[in-house]
Order: structure tokens, then sequence, then C-alpha cells
């Protein structure tokens, strides 16, 4: 089963048995943690830094950006947690992927000065390719419709 939407719940301590849909944030340890969303059951760790995941909250859902790419589980799942709202994003290629992966080294090597371990289900500066390539003359709002049209057809 799918999770279509994740509600944040605030702890200090993440617990053990995780539930899908549920997004656990502890401020104590800036960090988050969910059961991938595509239901496989994994556990999905985001710390959030300047460099990795960052975590707004309207008072009712929050938003995590970039999105989070499972490329190290088998589902290789990738989304994005909008509003409380997964919202799948189509699937990349180990091209991608690995430039991805030089990017988002290039990223914080820049913002730490150096070498940091590599974090549990990083992925993220891969949206950088993943998502908006950039098209001329695009209209700034695009409809849903066409939102959809485009995952549809990228996969
Ligand atoms: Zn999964």
């Amino acid at each position: 089963m799918k999770a279509i939407r994740l509600a944040p719940q605030f702890v200090e301590a993440i617990p053990e048995n995780l539930e899908l849909g549920v997004l656990y944030v502890s401020m104590t340890y800036a960090t988050a943690i969910h059961q991938c969303a595509c239901g496989c059951g994994r556990e999905v760790v985001t710390p959030f830094s300047p460099t990795d995941w960052k975590l707004s909250f309207d008072g009712e859902n929050v938003t995590l950006e970039p999105s989070i790419g499972n490329w190290s589980f088998p589902c290789r799942s990738h989304y994005w947690i909008r509003g409380g709202k997964v919202r799948w994003a189509g699937s990349m290629s180990q091209h991608q992927i690995d430039e991805g992966r030089a990017h988002d080294r290039v990223l914080k090597a820049n913002y730490y000065g150096g070498d940091v371990p590599s974090v549990v289900a990083k992925t993220a500066a891969a949206e950088v390719t993943a998502t908006d390539s950039p098209i001329p003359a695009q209209p700034k709002r695009r409809s849903a419709f066409g939102e959809m049209l485009r995952r549809w057809t990228r996969r």
C-alpha cells in the first residue's frame, strides 16, 4: 500500500515502530523519519541542515524540500512531500542519480569545506536533473493537468 499523505507527528525521540503515513519530526535531533511512502516498510531518515532537507510546517501539514529519492532501497522510489501530500516524481536513470550525487557532494564540500560522511537515504540534489528541466517560455503557473501530463509522459 502506498501512502498518499504524510501527517506530521512531533516527537522528542524517534519511536521504535513507525506507522506508514506518519512523518515523525524530532526538533531535538533536527531530523525526520518516516516509512518509505511506497509501502516497502523501509525507514527513510531525512536530517535537516542547510545542505540536507528543510522542513516547513503551516500548522497542519509539512513540506520537505528537496525531494526524497530512495536509490539505496530496492524500490528506488522518488517522491516529494508537499503540503502533507506525497507526490511521486518520475524515476531516474542511473546516470541522473550519479549526477545528483556528485552535485550533492560538491554542495556539501562547499558548505562544510571538506568531505563529510554520507547520510542515510541522501539523494536530494538529484532533483535538479529530475524535476524541472528548464524550458524557455514555460509559464510560471502550470495547471494541475499540465503537471499531471508532464509526470505521466516522463514515465
Ligand atoms: Zn519503498
